[in-house]
């Protein structure tokens, strides 16, 4: 037992090390991806769209712009300084076997963050933090409104930047449109601006496309009320595949993540606008 123990540790140990080598990547890969999206989308597509379209439009998706940087910074701020769910100190049994702390039967011990989290998702190399109990809602909206962040910057690219090479009308030149008026027009003729616009597009493509494959998954985990730590055990005697039977189950499994639980509490207010509102789970999970 005391060896298990030990070596316990020591892959602990191991674990951090690599982690602490690791752990800039995905963050310089995430704060890039938002990079590229605000200046995509508010140095290259807008100021274009906004002398090619109407007052309207122009301001539309300005506004669009804006709303999706907002949710991102707010859910990815959240999802990375928020703790995810310590259970209480106390030597209550059941014991964490490595962490010696009390542990509820929904927590699991994170051997990066050297402590138990309730509700236990997976240990997120993107915020470096656990993703659980706290803020696994504002985990699932960060990656769904980088997304949504990512799909847009292409989408509205699409026209600014695929109709001025492909179409190549003078009217809807880039150059043309933006004369006299912007530095960038200058720097349209710039080789290394193209490459830019280049890269720009690849990695935009990139985020949507890992960005997506993550929200599946999690879409799936949040239908079938479970986590992925919940998952991996629970697969090894057979996952519970009959939630997916009644969506009655999967509505309610949806509504006490995202928190709705409440009668006639605004789905805009709670979930399309930045909102720190607890999860059922809280008042739930703490007590257990
Ligand atoms: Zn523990
Ligand atoms: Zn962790």
């Amino acid at each position: 037992m005391a060896n298990d123990k030990i070596s316990r540790l020591k892959q602990e140990a191991l674990l951090r090390r690599i982690n602490k080598f690791l752990a800039p990547v995905p963050f310089f890969f995430i704060n890039l991806l938002i990079l590229v999206i605000i200046c995509f989308e508010f140095l290259l597509v807008l100021p274009y769209e906004i002398e090619v379209r109407g007052f309207y439009t122009s301001m539309a998706l300005v506004a669009g712009g804006i709303y999706i940087i907002v949710n991102i910074y707010y859910h990815l701020a959240k999802a990375a300084y928020t703790n995810p769910g310590c259970p209480r100190k106390s030597d209550e049994a059941p014991l964490c076997n490595v962490c010696d702390n009390y542990k509820p039967h929904t927590a699991h011990h994170c051997s990066i963050c050297r402590h138990c989290v309730i509700r236990m998702d997976h240990h997120c190399l993107l915020i470096n933090n656990c993703v659980g109990l706290h803020n696994h809602r504002h985990f699932f909206q960060f990656l769904a409104f980088l997304f949504l962040g990512c799909f847009y910057a292409l989408l509205s690219g699409f026209y600014t930047i695929y109709y001025n090479i492909f179409m190549n009308l003078p009217q809807y030149d880039y150059c043309n449109v933006l004369a006299g008026k912007s530095e960038l027009c200058k720097a349209a003729y710039d080789p290394l601006h193209l490459v830019f616009i280049g890269l720009a597009n690849v990695l935009l493509y990139f985020g949507m496309m890992m960005t997506g494959l993550m929200l599946v998954w999690q879409m799936y985990l949040i239908s079938a009320g479970t986590t992925a730590v919940r998952y991996k055990k629970e697969k090894k005697h057979g996952f519970n595949w009959h939630a997916f039977d009644d969506l009655h189950i999967v509505k309610k499994n949806w509504t006490e993540f995202l928190g709705m639980e409440k009668p006639g509490q605004s789905f805009w207010r709670s979930v399309l606008i930045p909102s720190g509102h607890k999860t059922y789970y809280v008042d739930y999970e703490m007590k257990v």
